[in-house]
């Protein structure tokens, strides 16, 4: 392994990944990405379930998938290799008049910022989503440039751009210590060895507070339990089924290999790194299931899994210089949308570094938000 490089970039998920390769393509100089698993992205990144959207409650979110998606649609013109953004559209369900209140103020700030939503009526819902349980329904919120994208292929996309690009990649090495030079970090430790650097970029999503305590900096990051399901094959899952969240329910559905994945949040698990499956938490995605989509009777369970959402205190990302040390800069905490956000984290994370005005203005996501109490909670978050 090297012994200098201009930039290290810690975590071979999808977020790190995006940012070597954006670092790469704007000759940041040398870059050396560093995973402490055997493969990249077996982190959050391979337990996503793919969806990605830009209906968001809060400015800063909605403005960052938006950018991501523009980046998704370009994915082959700006890295030279395939990987599909389906955009079958996402689709809110609401029961609740408190949901209907809040998700249509979120529309009119959707829209004022160029995000095409429609708010649909039983008639249309029914045509997009058969089978879907309506009786209770008031309406939905329906973004049809929002769908769904593979991690892996996106994944690796970025892995061999940033790959031919010149960045290399220590697979099995994990990040153990932070050598700090007055003001600086100027060094990562790991049990392969240590590179002296110039800039640390922390990409280590749901483990990120560890790399905090490194330098006796505390950044608020949970790893918290999320679980998904997969059906076998559905005669009424079509290709263009979309993403639907049932928005009471907190369950979450969309079209997986010719059956649907289903997922929930559970508000009750604690912040842990346990990634074992639940049977209980299965049981209680499968009874929203069941409620909503009474078709699923007779449905077979194919796969299920765990993985962990990496939840900051008011669900948005943290991307920025860590405040007090030069040499560190965190990009991490996506809180569950990772993956839709990991285009424009990565671009936006090689504009900062390399002293251009970013594309967005993230100011809102610096992690000095939190000790200057500048808390704005995302609250569609599922
Ligand atoms: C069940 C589930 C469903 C989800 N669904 C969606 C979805 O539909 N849409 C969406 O956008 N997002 C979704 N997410 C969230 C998404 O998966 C994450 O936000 C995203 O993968 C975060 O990427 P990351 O690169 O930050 O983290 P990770 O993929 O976890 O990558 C971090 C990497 O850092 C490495 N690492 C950590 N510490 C060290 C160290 N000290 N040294 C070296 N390496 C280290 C880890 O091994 C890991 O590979 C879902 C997550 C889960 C669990």
């Amino acid at each position: 392994m090297r012994e200098k490089a201009d930039a290290v970039v810690i975590g071979g998920g999808i977020i790190g990944m995006a940012a070597a390769f954006y670092l790469a393509r704007a000759q940041y100089g040398k870059i050396v990405l560093l995973e402490r698993d055997s493969l990249t992205g077996t982190g959050s990144t391979s337990k996503a379930a793919g969806g990605i959207r830009a209906q968001f409650s809060n400015r800063v979110n909605i403005k960052m998938s938006m950018l991501s998606e523009k980046l998704f649609c370009q994915f082959k013109e700006d890295t030279g290799q395939e990987a599909l953004f389906d955009q079958v559209g996402y689709m809110f369900l609401l029961s609740r008049p408190e949901d209907v209140e809040s998700f249509y103020l979120s529309v009119e700030l959707q829209r004022s910022l160029g995000l095409k939503v429609d708010i649909l009526k039983a008639d249309d819902i029914a045509r997009l989503a058969p089978h879907v349980r309506l009786d209770d329904i008031h309406s939905a919120t329906f973004c049809a440039d929002d769908g769904l994208a593979d991690p892996h292929e996106f994944l690796s996309g970025y892995e061999k751009a940033a790959r031919n690009l010149g960045v290399e990649i220590e697979l099995e090495t994990e990040v153990t210590g932070l050598t700090r030079t007055g003001d600086r970090i100027t060094e990562v430790i790991t049990n392969r060895g240590n590179i002296a650097c110039g800039m640390v970029v922390n990409a280590t999503g749901a483990f990120g507070s560890q790399i905090g305590q490194m330098i006796g900096v505390d950044l608020p990051v949970q790893p918290i339990r999320r679980q998904c399901v997969t059906t076998g094959e559905l005669d009424f899952v079509r290709p263009d089924f979309p993403m639907v969240v049932d928005v009471a329910s907190g369950l979450y559905f969309h079209k997986e290999s010719k059956g649907l994945l289903l997922g929930w949040a559970d508000p009750d698990v604690k912040p842990s790194t346990d990634i074992s499956i639940d049977p209980d938490y299965t049981d209680n995605i499968l009874e929203r299931a069941l409620d909503r989509i009474p078709q699923l009777e007779t449905a077979e369970v194919a796969n299920q899994w765990a993985g962990l959402y990496e939840v900051t205190p008011d669900h948005r990302a943290i991307i920025g210089y860590e405040p007090k040390v030069e040499g560190l800069f965190h990009v991490l905490g996506f809180s569950g949308h990772g993956l839709m956000q990991a285009p424009a984290a990565g671009l936006i994370c090689s504009q900062i570094l390399t002293d251009q005005k970013p594309e967005i203005d993230i100011s809102d996501l610096s992690p000095a938000r939190f000790s200057k109490g500048k808390i704005q909670k995302e609250t569609n978050v599922i």
